[in-house]
């Protein structure tokens, strides 16, 4: 038993929702480490853990990404030790913590060269990345893709990464400084989104043609003008509710625009063993390594002031990552 200090809910809710408490920890489980988190990934899943958009078992503490050192293995764990440096990016929730138990096999083990504050700002944004660009939809040089939020956390991920792969990037921003941001990273293109008709612009980029896939994690606000920047047999990717989750709509909408296709992905699918998780994480690293990828963190708060930091995030305020320091 330990006691450690950790933001929880006991409802969803606004940011103001979450308490900082200390709590007891038990002993980590057979299958489980405890890790002494260094840094704390802030992600916007989080805000949808909280305001109950993706529910929870309440109470419940939040937070899908940490990294830090094991300083405890249950009696089952083989494949880490105590003194290693490991990080993670999916469920269980529960990385708003400085002390936590995790499950081994869902724990990725960290190169030297990548710090515990590089590792908690890039795992979940750069995996995500990861299975968006080298995945579903395989980015080859001469693409021209569209990716929403583009000076986000994700965002700065997917412009560096896309840059590294010869692709040609259009990418929607709220505002006239982050299109100055996205295009330090490597977004070719910048839509004042909150200003310009998307599709139009779209298509004036590319000769009318449009573009073969859209990134997008907006959801409610840009869903259909998304739809109408794709080519014939185009890849809408839906994979955010920033916005607010997309509306039902009728699979005649992908018809009418020329036989689209449509996939709501999550990270958690295109990572469901250990092995394709540390696969798909060396993928990521290797472009950190080479510097095609750099970290991008932009904001620390200390773990008790998340109410701040999540507002922050919601307010449109943020750019690039966000960490919480414990
Ligand atoms: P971001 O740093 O990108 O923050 C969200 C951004 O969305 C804002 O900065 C803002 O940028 C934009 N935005 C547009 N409309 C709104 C709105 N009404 N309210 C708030 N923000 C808005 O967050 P993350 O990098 O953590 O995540 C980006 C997205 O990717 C999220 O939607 C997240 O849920 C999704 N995601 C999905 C995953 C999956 O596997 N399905 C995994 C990881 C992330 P601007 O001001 O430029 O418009």
């Amino acid at each position: 038993m330990t006691t450690t200090n950790q933001i929880q809910i006991d409802l969803f809710g606004p940011a103001e929702n979450m308490h900082y408490r200390q709590v007891t920890l038990a002993a980590p489980a057979a299958n489980e480490v405890q890790i002494k988190h260094h840094a704390i990934g802030v992600n916007y899943i989080d805000t949808y853990h909280r305001s109950g958009l993706y529910p929870l078992k309440l109470p419940a503490s939040i937070g899908m990404e940490g990294a830090g050192e094991v300083i405890a293995i249950g009696s089952a764990v083989t494949n880490f030790a105590i003194g290693d440096r490991v990080g993670y990016c999916v469920p269980p929730v529960g990385s708003y913590s400085e002390v936590r138990n995790f499950p081994a096999d869902k724990l990725i083990a960290l190169p030297e060269s990548i710090s515990y504050d590089d590792a908690a700002s890039l795992l979940l944004q750069g995996m995500t990345v990861q299975y968006l660009i080298r995945q579903i939809y395989q980015v080859k040089a001469g693409d021209t893709i569209l990716l929403h939020a583009a000076a986000g956390g994700v965002g700065l991920i997917a412009c560096q990464w896309l840059k590294a792969l010869g692709a040609t990037t259009i990418g929607t921003v709220g505002s006239e400084a982050k299109a100055k941001l996205a295009k330090s990273y490597g977004c070719d293109h910048t839509i004042l989104y909150r200003e310009e008709n998307i599709a139009q612009r779209v298509k004036e980029l590319t000769d009318g043609k449009g573009v073969p896939v859209v990134y997008d994690s907006v959801g409610k606000d840009t869903f259909t003008a998304s739809l109408d920047c794709l080519q014939p047999r185009g890849l809408m990717v839906t994979f955010g509710n920033a916005s607010g989750p997309v509306a039902p709509f009728s699979p005649l909408e992908l018809a009418s625009r020329g036989s689209l296709f449509i996939t709501r992905p999550t990270l958690m699918s295109y990572n469901s063993t250990a092995d394709e998780m540390q696969k798909n994480a060396d993928d990521l690293f290797q472009f950190i390594n080479t510097g095609q990828i750099k970290p991008n963190i932009h904001q620390r708060f200390d773990l008790k002031d998340a109410i701040v930091c999540h507002q922050a995030l919601e307010a449109r305020t943020t750019t690039g990552s966000t960490l919480l320091i414990p």
